[in-house]
């Protein structure tokens, strides 16, 4: 497993490869303020609340969704590190990456350098490509989990020829990507973004105490169990080195075992020592 959720407290797992190159960009373009979407749990705003802190950029979040209150951790930690929040309707949020949307913030907010939802642009993909290098060139089949898939693409694009990569969609309605046997199908999602089954909580319960890797709900968990799941299948040969691509999330652990009421896991690894 590659350990992206341990590159930073903070700014975790892919979302550091996703921001760096458009906070580099922002510079050069000598914005003072960094403008970016997403979801109240949104890993990326957390991320992206704090690279603009250490980075010396305002930010500004469109939060897609009403305020709720009190707000979850995700937003709590985004205002601590200084970051301004705006909450629009999901009827609003849709329309954010139209022309008229993008001017009437940049009015609103001039000298403003703004990178989408989940940092998914090329910069973001190129970001990403850093994530393979010499440490994982022994590897024979890398999995990650897809979101908006920036990541994928980046690892797409960097692993070699020989590679296989296979990235498990966590959203409802997407089909396996590739790497996996002719036409399989995979179906992962557990019941759509951020929703879980019983199922799911055992296995990240079981793998998480076998392990000593923590895995949040929305992406990694999936993930693991997807792999798990594959090889007993007999969908990978044996013999395969398989790297997983631990791209954090953990911040997100709190908020979401808060809103489902969850008995928080890490205390079980704490207990274990
Ligand atoms: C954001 C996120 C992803 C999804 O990455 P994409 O590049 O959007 O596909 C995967 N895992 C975790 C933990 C994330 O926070």
């Amino acid at each position: 497993m590659l350990r992206l959720d341990l590159i930073h407290p903070e700014i975790s797992g892919n979302k550091w490869f996703k921001l760096h190159l458009n906070l580099e960009a922002a510079r050069q373009q000598k914005a003072r303020r960094i403008i970016t979407f997403g979801g109240a749990f949104s890993n990326h705003i957390a991320a992206c609340a704090t690279a603009c802190k250490l980075a010396g950029f305002e930010s500004l979040a469109i939060v897609r969704g009403e305020k709720t209150d009190p707000i979850n951790h995700t937003l709590k930690h985004a205002m601590r590190e200084g970051m301004q929040l705006e909450f629009v309707s999901r009827e609003q949020y849709r329309h954010k990456t139209e022309s008229d949307f993008i001017r009437e913030l940049l009015q609103r907010f001039p000298d403003s350098y703004i990178i989408p939802e989940g940092g998914d642009n090329a910069l973001g993909v190129e970001g990403c490509r850093a994530i393979l290098g010499d440490h994982s060139a022994a590897y024979d089949h890398i999995f990650c989990a897809v979101g908006t898939g920036t990541t994928f693409r980046g690892l797409e694009q960097s692993k070699t020829p020989d590679q296989w990569l296979s990235g498990i969609p966590v959203l409802k309605g997407f089909d396996g990507y590739t790497g996996l046997k002719a036409n399989y199908k995979t179906n992962y999602h557990f019941g759509g973004y951020a929703s879980h089954t019983r199922e799911l909580l055992v296995f990240k319960e079981w793998f998480e105490m076998q392990y000593r890797i923590p895995l949040d709900y929305v992406y990694t968990a999936k993930l693991c169990y997807a792999v798990f799941d594959l090889i007993q299948k007999n969908e990978i040969e044996t013999g395969t080195r398989i790297l997983i691509i631990h791209s954090g999330g953990l911040q997100g652990n709190a908020g979401y075992e808060t809103r489902y009421n969850l008995k928080p896991s890490r205390q079980l690894i704490d207990a274990q020592g």
